[in-house]
């Protein structure tokens, strides 16, 4: 079964389901400087990370290319495989 990320998933199921990848949750639970890998079938996230001093960078695939973000500028990519 595809995973889908907060952002994706309410796009596919609507508002009220549980996303398979909860990026808020996932970042609360995470130590400085790690990360835990994923991968939203919908918009080539593979990666949230925390930085050493505490923010949120978020790792998607897109063309072969890995691009590092904000949760900000995640939130506005285009979700291309919707
Ligand atoms: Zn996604």
């Amino acid at each position: 079964m595809a995973d889908f990320c907060a952002e994706c998933a309410p796009l596919i199921w609507g508002e009220g389901v549980e996303p398979d990848i909860d990026i808020d949750g996932i970042f609360e639970d995470l130590q400085p400087d790690t990360g835990l890998s994923v991968i939203c079938e919908g918009c080539g996230l593979v990666t949230v990370g925390k930085t050493n001093n505490g923010e949120m960078k978020l790792a998607v695939l897109t063309n072969n290319k890995l691009n590092w973000m904000s949760f900000e500028d995640f939130q506005s990519i285009k979700r291309i495989n919707i």
